[in-house]
């Protein structure tokens, strides 16, 4: 509660509505939400040497208050297997932004490691005027953008209540595993929706969370993007 404390003040104090994702993560991390492993780096070189340090393949994201979403200017890239493809998507990602925004504040270039894809959860929380925080689940990209296929429940929520919403989305048979595909860790997810609850809980400045993608592996998951919005 109190690195979150800390986060959150700081960026009032810069004026800012929205975490950085080193920022978002910072929070999850306290609150028990695993995410990739990630350095901020300031330049190319030190880019590199985290990368180096974390271990190919990672990815790069760019870091700036006036990006939100990173990948619609050219600020992620995946993948990347060795130092001078690091250096590449470095310069890359800062002409792609620069192109996009001139005026774009810079904060720095995210390395992260790159999780294996496996089937992506997102959770969300978002503030009811009436109810409070409301806690969504769903699994990701086409289940939540075409099919709508999500559930929600008001915060806190209880462990039962967690399962409960694991269970009645649509698409449960593909968490609980389907041909090729190994039934995927309920309880890694279960641990996140209530952790992010007590996190929403607990942080009444939060007005919107976004944990998109989330990577459920058979043992564990992985959060890869996160997202905090202040009131
Ligand atoms: P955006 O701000 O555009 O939502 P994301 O951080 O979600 O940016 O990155 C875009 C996509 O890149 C993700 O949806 C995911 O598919 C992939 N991605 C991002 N970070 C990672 C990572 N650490 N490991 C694996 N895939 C990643
Ligand atoms: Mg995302």
């Amino acid at each position: 509660m109190k690195e979150t404390s800390r986060v959150l003040s700081q960026a009032y104090k810069e004026g800012r509505k929205s975490l950085l994702e080193t920022e978002a993560k910072t929070v999850c991390i306290e609150y028990g939400i695993p995410v990739t492993k990630f350095e901020l780096a300031k330049s190319e070189v030190e880019a590199v040497r985290f990368a180096d340090e974390l271990g190919y393949p990672v990815v790069l994201k760019i870091v700036s208050p006036d990006i939100v979403h990173k990948s619609d200017v050219g600020g992620v890239v995946v993948d990347l297997k060795d130092a001078s493809s690091v250096g590449n998507a470095y310069n890359q990602i800062l002409n792609n932004v620069k192109q996009h925004d001139a005026k774009a504040r810079i904060t720095g270039m995210l390395i992260q490691e790159m999780a294996p894809s496996s089937t992506e959860v997102i959770v969300g929380a978002l503030k009811d005027p009436q109810f409070g925080p409301a806690i969504m689940f769903g699994l990701g990209g086409i289940f939540v953008e075409v099919l709508k296929d999500v559930t929600f429940r008001i915060a806190p929520i209880t462990e039962d209540e967690a399962c409960e919403m694991i269970s009645e989305v649509k698409a449960y048979p593909l968490l609980k595993g389907y041909r090729n595909t190994p039934p995927a860790d309920l309880e890694a997810i279960a641990k996140i929706l209530l952790n992010t609850s007590r996190l929403v809980t607990d942080h009444s400045e939060i007005k919107e969370l976004d944990l998109n993608p989330i990577m459920v592996y058979e043992k564990g998951a992985k959060t890869v993007d996160a997202r905090i919005i202040l009131e």
